[in-house]
């Protein structure tokens, strides 16, 4: 191994073309979808795939009942619409998530209220969470970010404190458990996104769950029109009940998912095992802050997230700065890596501007008491901490190995060992990330 850093002209450690993408596809998957077009039947309220879907990811999750959508978005909103969710509510959720874990909230007309997140597992802190609970909060959609379940016992005791629904946002987390019971299972409902990145993919996609039947009675009608079916004939009387979208699943993805569901615990297992063999060796170099699991939950790794502390490296430097300079000479070596979020999702213009349905300031204009609604970015101190500092290492999935992982180790150790190197190319104009393709999009 060459000593000079690739971002100096040396020779990069790992080739990139070496990194495989994401999701395995295998002969069973193209018979799966095969069968299918085979079959001539491609859509419809009992589609065979659609419908076995359902059932098998139920069964996964031990779960009584199951939805499949369009995605983990349309999932989201479905749960809140059947939880009678509206205008005037107001929903928590995380301060660092995607964008729809608020977003559905507002596809109903209600208002996405945060809380700071817990500076270790960047999942919802629970001891910030009363603060921001009022008489107008109906429902709190805790996230399990990257992988990692939220803390949900005392999640969930506030909730029934305060007469609230929690609905899981479980998108990055399929399989995950905590205190041993599955990520989705444990607030009224649970939702995961089928997209092309997610520990399941079904190129796109949603799943809801949930024990309860008056739940997916209701979020089963606001998927297809609203339109009421005759529960004897099984069939649509074109006579809608409430209002509804269209958020049907199809066949094709639908096959594609439930082959792919065969294998999930495999394909997690080998994200763990890659990404402990990457936490293990960063526990030895000063400056890297590898994730950390708690001992009552299992982690799934959607993603593997580390943070970067200079001063820990013995770097005079603010995070930001420190942060992408290591991106850069990562980058430079081969490995794609780069934030994911950017900075938490009040920030967002959508919560600053309030433009939700364009001028009319709708739905924060509803009443009084919303329209004083601003959100603060220095209200979640860790959450904006955390978007200074964290960064994704890409490549961690199936197939990559630990071989690959190995190679990972080597290069981070180089360019932890060549920091003054590094910091003297912070500001040279590298884009660091990741190429769509290294998660079969384009
Ligand atoms: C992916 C994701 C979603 C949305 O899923 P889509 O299928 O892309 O609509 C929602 N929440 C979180 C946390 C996600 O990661």
């Amino acid at each position: 191994m060459s000593d000079k850093l690739a971002i100096a002209g040396g020779t990069p450690v790992v080739d990139t073309k070496t990194i495989k993408s994401w999701p395995v596809i295998t002969q069973d998957d193209r018979d799966a979808v095969l069968r299918v077009l085979d079959s001539g039947i491609v859509a419809g309220g009992t589609a065979p795939e659609a419908v076995g879907l359902e059932k098998d990811w139920a069964a996964y999750c031990g779960s009584k009942y199951c939805l499949t959508t369009n995605s983990g978005t349309a999932a989201l909103h479905m749960a809140l619409a059947a939880a009678g969710i509206g205008p005037g509510d107001e929903v928590i959720t995380s301060a660092f998530t995607f964008l729809a874990s608020a977003s559905c909230a507002l596809h109903q007309n209600a208002i996405p209220r945060f809380v700071d997140i817990d500076p270790r597992t960047y999942t919802m802190d629970p001891s910030k969470l009363e603060a921001v609970i009022n008489e107008r909060t109906k429902a709190i959609i805790p996230v399990h970010i990257q992988g990692i379940p939220a803390d949900m016992d005392p999640i969930l005791d506030i909730a029934k404190r305060h007469d609230l629904v929690v609905i899981e946002d479980a998108c990055q987390a399929h399989g995950a458990t905590y205190k041993g019971k599955k990520a989705g299972t444990m607030g009224l409902m649970g939702a995961f996104s089928l997209n092309c990145l997610k520990n399941l993919c079904g190129g796109e996609g949603g799943l809801l769950i949930s024990d309860d039947e008056y739940s997916i009675k209701k979020a089963s009608l606001v998927r297809m029109f609203g339109d009421e079916v005759d529960d004897e004939r099984q069939i649509r009387v074109y006579n809608a009940s409430i209002l509804g979208w269209m958020y049907r699943n199809q066949e094709l993805p639908a096959a594609f998912a439930r082959s792919q569901l065969k294998r999930l615990d495999q394909f997690n297992a080998t994200r763990a095992k890659n990404s402990e063999y990457l936490t293990e060796a960063f526990k030895d170099i000063p400056g890297i802050i590898p994730p950390y699991v708690p001992e009552d939950r299992t982690h799934v790794y959607f993603f593997y997230i580390i943070r970067l502390d200079p001063k820990a490296a013995g770097v005079d430097a603010p995070p930001r700065k420190f942060r992408e300079a290591v991106e850069k000479a990562i980058f430079k070596e081969g490995i794609p890596i780069g934030q994911w979020q950017t900075m938490p999702v009040p920030a967002q213009d959508l919560f600053q501007t309030k433009y939700g349905y364009g001028k009319t300031g709708f739905p924060w204009t509803y009443n009084e008491e919303l329209k004083k609604i601003t959100y603060n970015v220095n209200d979640y101190p860790e959450a904006q901490k955390l978007c200074e500092d964290y960064t994704v290492v890409h490549g961690t999935h199936p197939p990559n190995d630990t071989d690959l992982m190995a190679k990972y180790v080597e290069t981070f150790q180089k360019v932890f060992s060549n920091l003054d190197e590094v910091m003297a190319h912070a500001d040279d104009d590298i884009q660091a990330g990741f190429s769509p393709t290294l998660y079969g999009a384009s």
